[in-house]
């Protein structure tokens, strides 16, 4: 049985990336967009090959469809989630999962009480590159991890300098962009969770209204690893990496933190230098087959709901350092809804 989906938002990170991994998968199928504007969904199923063009939200529900993707500016995702939920719709959605952790919590917590499957689209944990990383580290082959550091500033491309810098309404800034990011994929990679952060933002010229264009967080872990994560818009000759040191070795990845299957893992011990292996598989579409697998009762999404609690507990975290001055701690049990 196929999964049938619908589309929440005609977005281009849908156009880019997620129809194509809907469609790669044996049992994926995409019957219906949804836009606000009648036009827009129209253009944008005909454009995308989409049999079915709908603008509201209840009318996307109440066809027949399995599941939704949610991928419109983050102060929506709150509402269409709780819809979805209760039209029993699974729902993989967009990263940060709500505006505030607290509205996040709600939305894991509906999907629970409805016996749905919600996802949260962290799509680096799918990356090969993360994926050898945290295995290297769970085999011991860097010995004790001790610090980590997340190279990921980029430069906003310019056909996504809207809302993200002009509209913290919807959820803009770079912390809710790509901190959430970092801080899952830390998560990820370490196995650990950030217990305090202190970070600096900075509004380098490109984003206004008061919003952030550039962060530098340092982030304390349960297990003593201590870490440190760069994110920005505006800067367009950096390379992006992670690294992570260890008492028995370096793990130093480059051009790791893109929606690419691409770059490279180095692993530097007392033995040398060697470049780890990993496979090349599309980021998100190993998403969508999990979530599948996920829908059929065999495991879980790649990044669960939770995940998106904590990731979004992490990046509020570092928005009140920043704002407040001070280092502040991060409550283990924002990151459930136990
Ligand atoms: P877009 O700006 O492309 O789309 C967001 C919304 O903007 C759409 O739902 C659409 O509303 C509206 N919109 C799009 N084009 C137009 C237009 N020409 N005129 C007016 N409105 C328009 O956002 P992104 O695709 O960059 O991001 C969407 C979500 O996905 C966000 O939550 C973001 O954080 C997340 N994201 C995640 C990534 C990942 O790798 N996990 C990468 C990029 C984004 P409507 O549907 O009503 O037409």
């Amino acid at each position: 049985m196929s999964v049938r989906w619908g589309l929440v938002g005609a977005s281009t990170i849908a156009r880019q990336f997620m129809i194509n991994a809907i469609r790669a998968q044996s049992d994926g199928e995409i019957a219906a967009v949804m836009s606000s504007s009648p036009e827009r969904a129209t253009a944008y199923a005909r454009e995308n090959g989409i049999p079915a063009a709908v603008s509201t939200l209840d009318a996307l529900l109440k066809s027949d469809i399995d599941a939704v993707y949610i991928s419109t500016t983050n102060e929506l995702h709150l509402e269409q989630a709780l819809a979805a939920a209760r039209a029993g719709k699974h729902v993989l959605c967009e990263k940060p999962l709500a505006l505030t952790s607290a509205d996040a919590r709600t939305m894991v917590a509906a999907a629970r009480a409805a016996g749905i499957v919600l996802g949260t689209n962290h799509h680096l944990r799918n990356a090969g590159a993360h994926r050898a990383m945290r295995e290297a580290i769970a085999a011991g082959r860097i010995g004790k991890p001790i610090a980590a550091r997340v190279f990921h500033s980029v430069y906003l491309p310019e056909n996504l300098q809207g809302w993200r810098i002009t509209k913290p309404e919807a959820g803009g800034g770079v912390v809710l962009d790509i901190t959430v990011h970092d801080a899952d994929t830390l998560r990820f990679v370490l196995g650990d969770d950030p217990l305090e952060v202190s970070a600096f933002t900075q509004s380098a010229g490109m984003a206004g209204s008061g919003l952030e264009d550039g962060a530098m967080c340092i982030w304390r872990f349960k297990s003593g690893v201590i870490a440190q994560s760069h994110e920005g818009f505006t800067t367009k000759f950096a390379d992006t990496g992670f690294e992570v040191h260890g008492s028995d070795g370096s793990l130093i990845a480059s051009n790791v933190m893109t929606q690419k299957p691409a770059g490279s893992v180095m692993l530097r011990t007392a033995k040398g230098e060697e470049q780890l292996s990993f496979d090349r598989e599309d980021l998100y579409s190993r998403s969508l087959r999990q979530f599948h697998a996920a829908i059929r009762g065999e495991g879980q999404p790649a990044a669960t709901g939770e995940d998106g609690i904590w990731s979004l507990t992490a990046a509020e975290a570092a928005l009140q350092s920043a704002n407040s001055g001070k280092v502040v701690r991060i409550d283990p049990k924002l990151g459930s809804i136990d």
